[in-house]
């Protein structure tokens, strides 16, 4: 078979006065107007409980769109148990049947879904039109689109037979389930990671973050139009060491595919090795975590190129993206012009809701993520060696919001330029132009992170230098562009030290890890 050819979703406008824009914002006042019942679902059943938990709008935190169904582990032990009886059939379903699914998907989110589905990010991630339309449309669809084209190159890959032989490669799915543990911070993600190891014919149980639920409907309902079969994907509202409980102790657990924090990964890590005994198969563990990712600007940088990187590096999605840049090394011969651009930019960004298409920073996730946020913003205040160029206030009266913050430290190794925070924040060390070397060492040794990374120069040595020294610092390197917005089809995604396994979102590296090959020979 020849599949369709994979290409990018182009990304809308939204342009005052275009369809797609009153498709949007009819989507958002339809969503607004309703409170909605957000089932589990369980081997094609829609579930319901007796304990309801509301879904409210970051920025907007007294508004209820809808509740879900909190559920337990029961819910988790059916849910594995539908996955399993729906196996069999998945598994010997033929590989073009399976990729015909996963297109219609995709092009039911490119067509009738878009407004909704992107109207269901913006509300309930507290995401810009802008932010949704490249993360729960173009994303998403890429990545749908792109991985039937991987699989098609993995069932075809084959080996040589020598005389009076024939040797055959057979790509199996997993002996058991997978677990796909997904974030808040992308519905692609959130709908990526169980897609790609069902693609390969394996089962899933599915668990969302809590505050990206309300959009993990929307795709979940896509997902059932498009013709996944009852049980091959199941949908559940669990709490962590619920779902941990029954799943790392079950036999047939095969793998995680996971999005999260490095803390949670490494913890899922030692459970599953705590209880290795216990399964058929070794699992599977991919996992992309934390970051830390920074921007480099040497001295013959372009200041624009430079501020531009920066400001939407550090800011789009109020840098709640694992490749945001929250850490940036600027030379002290172009400080100064790098600084009046980002002070006046900053000074522009309009902050608020996500209704308001104007606004470029939203609010961030929840109140324990914004109390976070203020204390290390209130940290920094009080402490003399560091300066707060822009931002350093916050507001949570309506939504979770804090304004863009700029912190410039003294110390290389000052708190906020190691740690993740996973919000508005950007740290700026100021190096000396003489410390070209030093500087490329001391990025390499300040976080336990290693996903993203930039550096922006004209001077071909100093980029040369910079990609050779920072080789393991960033599992994707830009050179004279911002460090996010990864483009499925085109820049596979991760990173590896405390980022993750590496094992590339939208990839056949990733792929292959759903699949146990065996090799079959016959002899003549
Ligand atoms: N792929 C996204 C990007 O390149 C980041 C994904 C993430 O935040 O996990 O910006």
């Amino acid at each position: 078979f020849k599949i369709p050819t994979p290409y990018n979703e182009p990304v809308l406008s939204y342009a005052p006065g275009s369809g797609e824009r009153t498709q949007l914002k009819a989507a958002l006042t339809e969503a607004r107007s309703k409170q909605i019942e957000v089932p589990m679902y369980i081997g094609g059943e829609k579930v319901l409980t007796d304990r309801k938990v509301a879904l409210r709008p970051p920025h907007d935190h007294q508004h209820i769109l809808g509740y879900y169904s909190q559920g337990s582990k029961e819910h988790v032990t059916q849910a594995i148990n539908a996955a399993l009886a729906a196996k069999a059939k998945w598994e010997d379903l033929a590989w073009e049947q399976r990729a015909a699914i996963f297109l219609k998907a995709a092009d039911l989110i490119a067509g009738p879904y878009r407004a909704k589905l992107n109207a269901a990010t913006m509300l309930g991630q507290s995401k810009s039109a802008y932010q949704a339309e490249i993360d729960s449309a173009c994303e998403i669809i890429d990545f749908l689109r792109f991985n039937v084209a991987y699989m098609t190159e993995i069932y075809s890959q084959q080996v040589d037979s020598a005389k009076g032989v024939w040797n055959r490669i057979e790509q199996r799915p997993l002996e058991g389930f997978v677990f796909a543990l997904t974030p808040f911070n992308f519905t692609a993600i959130a709908g990526n990671l169980p897609t790609s190891a069902a693609l390969m014919g394996n089962v899933v149980v599915w668990k969302p973050a809590n505050t990206q639920i309300y959009a993990a409907n929307v795709l979940m309902e896509v997902f059932r139009e498009a013709g996944v079969p009852d049980g091959v994907i199941n949908l559940v509202y669990v709490s962590g060491p619920d779902a941990g409980d029954v799943i790392f102790k079950h036999p047939d657990f095969a793998g995680i595919h996971f999005t999260g924090s490095t803390e949670v990964f490494q913890n899922i890590w030692k459970e599953i090795g705590n209880n290795i005994h216990r399964y058929k198969t070794y699992p599977r563990i991919v996992g992309e975590t934390g970051g830390k990712d920074f921007i480099l600007v040497h001295g013959s940088a372009d200041v624009d190129v430079a501020n531009t990187a920066l400001v939407r590096g550090a800011f789009e999605y109020q840098g709640q993206k694992c490749s945001a840049a929250s850490r940036a090394y600027i030379a002290k011969s172009i400080w100064p012009s790098v600084k009046e651009l980002m002070v006046k930019d900053i000074a522009s960004f309009k902050i608020g809701p996500v209704e308001n298409f104007e606004n470029f920073i939203n609010a961030v996730i929840d109140e324990k993520s914004f109390d976070k946020l203020a204390k290390y913003i209130d940290n920094a205040k009080a402490d003399p060696n560091v300066e707060i160029l822009a931002g350093g206030t916050y507001d949570k009266s309506k939504g979770y919001f804090i304004n863009p913050t700029v912190i410039v430290a003294k110390d290389p190794k000052y708190v906020t330029m190691c740690e993740e925070l996973f919000g508005p924040v950007l740290t700026i060390f100021v190096y000396d132009d003489a410390q070209f070397d030093e500087t490329l060492k001391l990025i390499d040794t300040t976080s336990i992170y290693a996903l993203t990374g930039a550096v922006i120069a004209q001077d071909r040595y100093a980029i040369d230098q910079a990609t050779h020294a920072l080789r393991n610092a960033a599992g994707n390197f830009y050179i004279n562009d911002k460090c996010t917005g990864a483009v499925v089809g085109q820049q596979p995604f991760g990173g590896a030290r405390g980022s993750g396994t590496n094992d590339k979102a939208g990839s056949m590296i990733n792929l292959l890890r759903w699949v146990s090959p065996r090799t079959i020979k016959e002899t003549f």
